[in-house]
Order: structure tokens, then sequence, then C-alpha cells
């Protein structure tokens, strides 16, 4: 594997922990220690992954979260965050602007790893099903064009949401979505509900997914998340 990393850290140790590990698993990695470098980088040299520290000088993690997912050239590059265990809310917060993942200090560089490898591995088998119109996993077919979820004893009759969400979730195994964004992509930016109607959708699908439910975690005070295919 020849995925290039661009670590984005202030901090000298931890920028040579990483490096030393992620290079050792295979990637190439750049590195910058602070969002304005990030944000030039990103376009002048585009890496594969960005592994953004939310604690930076100058311009705070959060907000170069925000402006790589704001801009054309870079909104496509996916992010793991690396954020300290306290800052629940920013977690949160990052995984609404498009992060795809996070990881908590203090880390061990084998976890690092494993998240990297995971998200662009959860990219590369996206690129492929949009092709075919159909996602397989966990023993499950969903059927983009006729709009079906098949297991092997037939399929299983769905709601309209309930399909949005499987589908969604389906897509993207291992990625944490909050109940504020499964809000905005199944109902739309514009619908005041409150958080339960969320957790109502998601409980009524895993009853109708019988023992496939299981596959979709509850992330707790987060959202929830389709377990990856081990
Ligand atoms: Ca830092």
């Amino acid at each position: 594997m020849d995925a290039k990393i661009l670590i984005v850290e202030d901090e000298r140790d931890i920028v040579d922990l990483l490096r030393y590990n992620l290079q050792k698993a295979g990637f190439e990695t750049d590195y910058v220690r602070n969002g304005a470098d990030a944000l030039h980088r990103a376009v002048e040299r585009p890496p594969d992954l960005i592994l953004l520290d939310l604690m930076l000088p100058e311009v705070d993690g959060l907000i170069v979260c925000r402006l790589l997912k704001n801009d054309p050239r870079t909104k496509n590059i996916p992010i793991v965050m690396v954020t300290a265990k306290v800052e629940e809310r920013d977690r949160v917060a990052g995984l609404e602007l498009g992060a795809d993942d996070y990881i908590t200090k203090p880390f061990s560089p084998r976890e690092v790893v494993l998240r990297v490898s995971a998200v662009l591995r959860r990219l590369q088998a996206g690129k492929q099903t949009e092709s075919t119109q159909q996602i397989e996993t966990h023993g499950l077919t969903i059927d983009l064009d006729k709009h079906q979820v098949l297991t092997e004893n037939g399929p299983i009759d769905l709601t309209a949401t309930e399909f949005k969400l499987i589908t969604l979730f389906a897509r993207s195994p291992g990625r944490v979505f909050t109940r504020d964004i499964l809000m905005d992509v199944i109902w739309g930016a514009e619908y005041y509900g409150i958080d339960r109607t969320v957790d109502t959708h998601v409980s009524r699908l895993r009853r109708k997914l019988g023992e496939f439910g299981k596959h979709i975690e509850t992330v707790h005070g987060v959202g929830y998340r389709f377990k990856e295919v081990s």
C-alpha cells in the first residue's frame, strides 16, 4: 500500500511516533505543524488521508476540518481526528463537520494504523459498490435500484426511511454517525424533531433486520455505527 498520509500535529514527539509507525505499515507520510500549512499542503500535494490533531496553535483543528470539508479541492480527502479524551463535544462536532473517524489520546500506534487502514479500505469498498448499485455486507444484499434488502431467507420489508438508514450505514461500515447527522441525512436539514426520533427508527430497523440488526452498534453519547466486516 502506498497511500499518503498527511499528519497535522505541532508536537514533534507525536509526529515522530506517527511517522515511524505509519511508514513501518507501508504508508507514505508528510507532515505540517499548523492549520494554515495543512490547508496549503492539502491542495498542493493532496494526501489520501489527513490525520488531524484538534489541539493546534493559532487555527483550531475543528476550524481546519471545516475549511477542508468546505473546499471542493479537499472535501473528498478523508480526515481522522486526534483528540484528547475529555473533548467529547469536539469529537461530535468534528464528526458533524465531516471527519471520518477519531482517535483519542493517549493512543497506541497500532490503533492509529488500524483506524487509518480501515478508513481507506472503507472508501475503496464504497467506490466499488457505487458502480454495481448493490452493497453486500455481513450477509445482507442491498439493491439500490430495486430499493430492496435481501438475506438468504428472502427480502426484508422496510419503510423508505429505514431503507435510507441501512444504505447509509452499510456504505460506511465503521463510521460513526451522530444523531444530528442522521436527522439531516434522513429527514433534511429543515426537519425539527427530537433526538428520540432517530433512536426509534434505528431500533425498528434493527428489529426488522433480525439477527443482522446486531451489526448496527450504539456509540454511547454520540450515535450509531455499522460494524466493520472483519
Ligand atoms: Ca497538538
